[in-house]
């Protein structure tokens, strides 16, 4: 699904015919709105893929790039241009979405770079083999909380000690995320700075994190469900 396609290669214009870039949406001589844009989401912004990504930039191209494609500027044109406009708008609001949250960033960035991530290539916590493993102990304990907590309100009884304790276990779980979040960034660096051997070892680790991270935010989904809060 995601391919690096090479945006510097030139298609020519359907309109003046003069050579332009196939990622941009807009004829940079005619200002003609273009066929669907290939190549990945920064190429929709003009940017370098990267993960140290200047979202001021990114922002002020979405706006501008949004007023450009509006349906009142296309009124009056054809209907293939209407038909790009609209699949250019659809292109990049996901591409905007996905670029400036910096997690589904990453994601997409590994993607890009061949990295399989998401719950199909991770393992899903109920197989407590696949808990990380520095949290083993206390997933264990805290899947026995959630299940007492569970049962007791089946009974229709209220477990305040449990609620407690509950809560102070999805405190924990969220500075664990949040610590996640600075490791992910910290590696952001590394993984653009850094030669082969480096960037190779700071892919693994944002793998893993957003494994964890996906794990962590499960277990807080959980508590926050059996809490009802
Ligand atoms: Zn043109």
């Amino acid at each position: 699904m995601l391919k690096i396609v090479d945006s510097a290669v030139p298609v020519a214009c359907w309109s003046c015919s003069v050579a332009r870039n196939a990622s941009t949406l807009f004829c940079p001589n005619c200002s003609k709105i273009q066929p669907p844009a290939t190549g990945d989401y920064f190429a929709v912004f003009g940017l370098q893929p990267r993960l140290n990504l200047d979202l001021d930039a990114l922002e002020r191209e979405f706006h501008r790039l949004s007023r450009r494609l509006h349906p009142d500027r296309f009124a009056r044109a054809s209907d293939s241009e209407k038909e790009w406009s609209l699949a250019d708008t659809a292109l990049l609001n996901d591409a905007y979405r996905t670029l400036k949250d910096p997690l589904k960033r990453t994601e997409y960035v590994l993607k890009l770079h061949g990295a399989e991530i998401g719950e199909e290539h991770s393992g899903n916590r109920q197989d407590p083999s696949r808990a990380p493993a520095d949290l083993l102990e206390e997933v264990f304990e805290l899947n026995m909380q959630l299940e007492e907590m569970r049962m007791a309100r089946q009974m229709g009884d209220d477990d305040p000690e449990a609620a407690k304790s509950l809560s102070e276990a999805k405190r924990k779980f969220e500075g664990l995320l949040q610590e996640v979040d600075r490791d992910l960034r910290a590696q952001w660096t590394a993984w653009e700075e850094g030669g082969d051997a480096q960037r190779q070892t700071a892919q693994k680790q944002m793998v893993a994190l957003l494994d964890r991270r996906r794990y962590l935010r499960n277990l807080v989904r959980d508590v926050t469900e059996t809490l009802g809060d």
